[in-house]
């Protein structure tokens, strides 16, 4: 039974009325009640700040599933930079009035840490079998223990049997594939593409936080990707890394932080070309103090 609190009324003349859970043991009562009726249940785990590549991972969710949760919180233990923590845009009523303006039936979880983590803000250690040590791992220590904490804990809550997650986060999304082997989950991890600005640049949440010149400079961040893409199957791995290094060298608005043509299933970087297996190139760039990444499918 849903309790008045969960409707959520934002303007008198313009009302969102939809299901918000805050509270662990109300969306766990509505979850049981959900499977007790034998309904799918579809999940797409975000940090907030919606834009319109979360929605697209919604719609996928809504077309596949009885029910879509989508759950709305900054997880405080994949962050390995305080600043970044606290600088990360939080927007709860226009996320809201996005999802509600996609659909009046989807189910939002918008947790505070003590709900997630049931008090106790525990970080558990995982073994990823060596993906968490690859691009993402080297740079952010400890930011997959906090994405496979969080998420096992999110995945235990709502049960769903599909989970949404965009490839924008490639690394992050072969890593939750991982958790569900490591923790026998019997959900379906699905991947969906990433959705682009008409200028090539990867939507983010991070994108708000960027200035007029920042803004200008970052489609250059998926240009260089496409030109990897075109070259890959002429030029020597070793050609690229140095050209993708030298196209940064005098840019005065962004700055390289790695580069790396990999395996694309473990993500181990690779100095040549093997027939047969699949490669991607994965970047990570800051603008400023804004970090933004994005990748891309080879061949
Ligand atoms: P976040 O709120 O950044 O944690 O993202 C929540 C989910 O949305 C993750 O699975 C992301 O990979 C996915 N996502 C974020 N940006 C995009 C995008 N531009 N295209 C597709 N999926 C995305």
């Amino acid at each position: 039974m849903q309790s008045a609190s969960n409707i959520l009324f934002l303007h008198a003349f313009n009302p969102i009325s939809m299901e918000l859970y805050t509270k662990r043991l109300d969306i766990e009562q509505e979850v049981a009640r959900l499977k007790n009726e034998n309904l799918s249940i579809g999940f797409v785990p975000t940090m907030g700040a919606l834009h319109k590549g979360h929605l697209a991972l919604v719609k996928e969710a809504l077309c596949n599933n009885d029910i879509v949760f989508v759950s709305i919180f900054v997880n405080p233990t994949q962050f390995n930079n305080a600043e970044d923590l606290e600088k990360y845009p939080r927007t709860l009523e226009a996320d809201l009035k996005l999802l509600s303006d996609l659909s009046s039936s989807i189910k939002v979880f918008a947790p505070n840490p003590t709900e997630v983590y049931n008090g106790e803000m525990k970080v558990i250690s995982y073994d990823f079998e060596g993906l968490e040590y690859e691009m993402e791992g080297k740079f952010r220590p400890g930011h997959f223990d906090g994405v496979g904490t969080v998420v096992k804990h999110l995945f235990n809550i709502i049960q769903p049997d599909n989970a949404y997650f965009g490839e924008k986060d490639y690394q992050q999304l072969q890593i939750v594939k991982k958790l569900v082997d490591i923790e026998k989950l019997s959900v379906n991890v699905i991947g969906c593409p990433i959705y682009r600005e008409d200028s090539g640049l990867a939507l983010s949440s991070r994108n708000k936080r960027l200035s007029k010149s920042q803004l200008e400079a970052s489609p250059k961040i998926y240009k260089v990707l496409k030109e990897v893409k075109e070259d890959f199957g002429t030029k020597s791995v070793k050609w690229l890394n140095d050209w993708v290094s030298d196209q940064f060298k005098n840019d005065s608005e962004l700055k390289l932080e790695y580069f790396e043509i990999a395996d694309a299933n473990n993500l181990k970087s690779v100095e040549r070309r093997d027939t047969g297996l699949k490669y991607r190139a994965f970047i990570a760039v800051f603008a400023g103090e804004v970090r933004l990444i994005d990748n891309i499918a080879l061949n």
